[in-house]
């Protein structure tokens, strides 16, 4: 089993990389040709290219995702730490998927300046990843809520959904890898079950904690709790 589970990650890691550069290649090209498509006025060569750059960014969000499980499994998922404005982070990120996003609103309310001492980059993969769930999982409701709270030893995110919710039973598993409910509702919705395995990983990695609360019918929420330290305090 063990075996077979290493050869699966090597094969995961093989694909990403021997991917990367014709992926890049691509998305370079494309750009020229949007750029030459414009100048010449293109309008149906620019709306087909618009189509194309939808799929090219999912396919890099897959080679992402493939490659931190590979670096998770090798102990390689490395953290850039540095100090930066989480409630900054929390409203850009929420006016991507506004501009993104017409099925739902999300709403957010989170204390000014809140400064916190971790990796950016893979924080926001985080949240993109809870508030893409939470919309993905939750199509007969039109809100999402992101909130954040602070005290002395840490800060809280959640992501509250009003969608299917997810049973006890799935709830114990939902931060596996590969894992994903397998029920009717659920069957047509795209995904890898990869998101939560990588967003555990990275919280756990900056010691800091994540767990879902949810009832099923009525909607879940994700929490995530990050430690602060005596640096942050001060600043
Ligand atoms: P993916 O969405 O690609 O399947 P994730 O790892 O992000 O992968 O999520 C794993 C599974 O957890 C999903 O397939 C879904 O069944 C369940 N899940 C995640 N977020 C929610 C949510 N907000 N509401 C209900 N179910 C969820």
């Amino acid at each position: 089993m063990r075996h077979l589970e290493k050869q699966k990650d090597d094969f995961i890691g093989i694909v990403s990389h021997e991917l990367k550069n014709p992926l890049t290649s691509i998305k370079a090209f494309s750009q020229l040709l949007e750029n030459y498509l414009d100048q010449n006025k293109d309008e149906k060569g620019t709306f087909y290219l618009s189509k194309m750059a939808v799929q090219i960014e999912r396919l890099t969000e897959l080679m992402a995702s493939f490659t931190d499980v590979y670096q998770i499994q090798n102990g390689k998922l490395a953290l850039k730490k540095k100090s930066f404005k989480l409630d900054e982070l929390i409203a850009n990120t929420v006016v991507d998927f506004h501009y993104a996003t017409k099925s739902h609103t999300i709403e957010h309310s989170v204390p000014n300046d809140l400064i916190v001492f971790a990796d950016k980059e893979r924080i926001s993969s985080v949240l993109v990843n809870l508030i893409s769930n939470a919309i993905k999982y939750s199509p007969m409701s039109k809100k999402v809520l992101v909130s954040a709270t602070v005290d002395d030893d840490q800060v809280t995110i959640t992501v509250q959904d009003f969608g299917f919710g997810i049973s006890k039973v799935e709830r114990i598993r939902i931060f596996e890898r590969f894992f994903r409910v397998r029920s009717k509702k659920e069957k047509n919705i795209p995904g890898l079950g990869l998101g939560l395995y990588i967003s555990h990983e990275i919280i756990t990695q900056h010691k800091g904690k994540i767990w879902v609360d949810s009832i099923e019918g009525q909607g879940s929420t994700f929490n995530v709790q990050l430690p602060r330290s005596k640096k942050e305090k001060v600043l």
